[in-house]
């Protein structure tokens, strides 16, 4: 079984219940599962919910899937790559999964971009990760992903989960995140603005003017004090203020 798909199946039944209670702490409908594996979030998950839907990419994990829970008509098994898959065809879901690291963050942006789609995502993540994504401006682990998964949701860390849990055991600790989705954004277009804190952050150690001299003109961004910061240090409405401002120039 390839390491390369980040495959550490979870082997303690305690850690996976308390996941799949995070993610449905009431009746819930329908959760779209990524990375099944051998089924043992699933299992749990299936304890609590109408219809799972999982997705994974590894046949053989599918072929075996299919042998396990072939009793099981409430699970739908897609043999797919999640990145590549439309997760919006089921409705108003809830996401759940021990991620595969090497995707984690094109994850959560495809995820989060389902917006009013998403009830609530539950992650397993590496701990280093959970931590970005839920860090506050000022912070050494504030950039990009902290920007992102705030603007777009309340990042909850819900506990931390050892390596040893898992079989394999992967080389770093893991933590749990909720994603709770916010409604009203402060910006009318996300993406352009997210666009726009990546470039803000190209060079997380160098003032944000220095990031935005091939964007915009030099004598503006002079004028404008907030640019002699680092990128790390603002807050999201801070980032907001900036953008608007260089936008009317
Ligand atoms: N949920 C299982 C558990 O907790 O034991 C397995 C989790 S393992 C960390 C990640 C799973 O994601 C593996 O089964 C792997 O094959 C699958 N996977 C990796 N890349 C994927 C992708 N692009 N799309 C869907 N599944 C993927």
């Amino acid at each position: 079984m390839g390491r390369r798909l980040g495959q550490h199946f979870l082997v303690r039944n305690e850690i996976l219940e308390r996941i799949a209670q995070s993610a449905c702490p009431e009746p819930t409908d329908i959760v779209i599962e990524i990375g099944p594996g051998r089924g043992a979030l699933t299992s749990h998950l299936l304890a609590r919910v109408d219809r799972v839907i999982a997705i994974e990419i590894d046949q053989v994990l599918v072929q075996y899937l299919r042998a396990k829970f072939r009793d099981e008509p409430r699970l739908t098994l897609i043999e797919s790559d999640v990145l590549k898959a439309d997760l919006s065809q089921w409705g108003p879901v809830t996401v759940v999964g021990n991620l595969p690291y090497y995707i984690t963050s094109p994850i959560i942006e495809k995820t989060l971009g389902l917006r009013e789609l998403l009830l609530r995502a539950v992650f397993l993540l590496q701990k280093e990760v959970a931590e970005r994504v839920a860090a506050r401006p000022g912070t050494r682990a504030h950039g990009f992903l902290s920007v992102q998964t705030q603007l777009l949701s309340t990042p909850e860390l819900l506990f931390t989960v050892p390596a040893s849990a898992f079989r394999p055991p992967p080389k770093v600790d893991s933590a749990v995140v909720r994603l709770i989705p916010k409604r009203d954004l402060p910006v009318p277009d996300h993406a352009a603005f997210l666009h726009f804190v990546s470039l803000c952050f190209r060079q997380k150690r160098k003032k944000i003017r220095n990031n935005l001299l091939d964007v915009y003109d030099k004598t503006v961004l002079d004028s404008i004090p907030e640019t002699a910061q680092r990128a790390e240090q603002l807050s999201i409405p801070e980032l907001v203020a900036l953008y608007e401002k260089l936008r009317q120039t």
